[in-house]
């Protein structure tokens, strides 16, 4: 099939090599040439005309996004000329924190107490109801911990509103995690749902840097528990493809985050260390066929974020059990050039992967 990705950054270009073994053709809706996916696929540059949107989605049997801040209403127009997966519905709820924490509450998913704020006098009438230490985010267009103030003092409150540039946010009770879990899960046209293991995540400056995967000591009741929330919200918006959610775990619960209506940074070392990858599973639920077995193909994986500079890559080359995943970008601060994954069957052999490529995680 044509498949058709809005965007052409290493989201992008993972679902581009796992769809070329399954026969698939890929085209990329971008705004520039140099990008993750050069040469993965036909590009059309997006200059605004219309003529472009209609002859992208003429070129594509199905449409799918690698970002949650596409524009809803591309998605709309693409919708009318071809098949979009997953739907713009899913694309509108998970893109305004807002609209998914209300969904969240109306699937009876516990996450954290929030108000939805306007300006600094709906921010202090918050602030009353949820009390502090809290957190302030932009609804929209947050990601890596951007657009976020942690208040934890009533003298902050201005400040806070400031670094919000006066646009819609939500107030949102400080969670007291013991750490961070993500689940990812697929589900196909047929209503067949996969579900990855839970994986823990350890962010540095609001970024991800390492995934253990699955995250250990995890009781069944917990994956069971995950895979109800997740289960209910991939139903409610009759999602197609794989749909994230992020979690923390607190004392005896989970509290959900947040979802992400696509494949997902913590879900990359599902290439090396899952029967089937997020990226193959996405594009299997995007093209209608058969979802693939998401058992982990060893005991233990691990996912480094190589962020900023490429930094001692000789060293993961060099070792057996690593496998080296680079986005083809410049080195900038702050940005995610490319992937380590380590598969082990034991601790000892995980531990010591993890301590030599301890240069690239802070
Ligand atoms: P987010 O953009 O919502 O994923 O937030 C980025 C990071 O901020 C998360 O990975 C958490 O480490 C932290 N964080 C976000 N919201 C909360 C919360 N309500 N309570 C505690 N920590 C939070």
């Amino acid at each position: 099939m044509k498949i058709g990705v809005l965007g052409s950054g290493q989201l992008g270009r993972m679902l581009a090599l796992s769809a070329y073994p399954l026969g698939h053709q890929m085209r990329f809706l971008t705004s520039s040439e140099e990008n993750p996916s050069s040469l993965l696929g036909s590009t059309f540059i997006q200059n605004g005309s219309q003529e472009i949107i209609e002859d992208f989605a003429k070129n594509s049997d199905v449409v799918t996004y690698e970002s949650e801040n596409t524009d809803v209403s591309i998605v709309n127009k693409i919708g009318q000329k071809t098949t979009v997966y997953p739907s713009a519905k899913s694309l509108y709820t998970c893109q305004h924190r807002g609209r998914e924490k209300s969904l969240f509450e109306k699937l009876n998913i516990p996450c954290a107490p929030y108000q939805m704020v306007n300006n600094l006098s709906e921010l202090k009438n918050a602030v009353e109801k949820i009390g502090l230490p809290a957190i302030l985010k932009t609804a929209t267009h947050g990601y890596d911990g951007k657009g976020q103030f942690l208040i934890q003092s009533d003298t902050q409150l201005d400040q806070a509103w400031e670094s919000m540039s006066d646009v819609e946010s939500i107030l949102e009770s400080l969670v007291n995690f013991k750490r961070e879990l993500s689940l990812v899960a697929v589900r196909g046209v047929d209503n067949t749902h996969k579900f990855y293991p839970l994986v823990e995540n350890s962010h540095h400056n609001g970024i991800l840097r390492l995934t253990i995967a699955p995250a250990q000591n995890i009781s069944p009741k917990l994956q069971q528990q995950a895979e109800t929330y997740m289960r209910s919200l991939l139903d409610e918006m009759n999602h197609v493809g794989v749909l994230t959610i992020e979690l923390f775990e607190t004392d005896n619960t989970l509290v959900v985050n947040e979802m992400a209506p696509r494949v997902h940074n913590s879900g990359h070392w599902t290439i090396e260390g899952a029967r089937t990858s997020q990226f193959e599973n996405h594009t299997r639920a995007i093209t209608e066929t058969p979802l693939g077995d998401t058992s982990c193909t060893h005991k233990y994986s691990a996912m480094i974020n190589i962020i900023g500079e490429q930094g001692p890559i000789d060293i993961a080359l060099t070792l057996k059990n690593a496998h080296v995943h680079l986005y083809n970008k410049t080195e900038r601060k702050g940005r995610k050039l490319g992937h380590i994954t380590i598969t082990a069957n034991t601790l000892d052999d995980l531990n010591t992967s993890l301590d030599a490529l301890s240069d690239f995680m802070p």
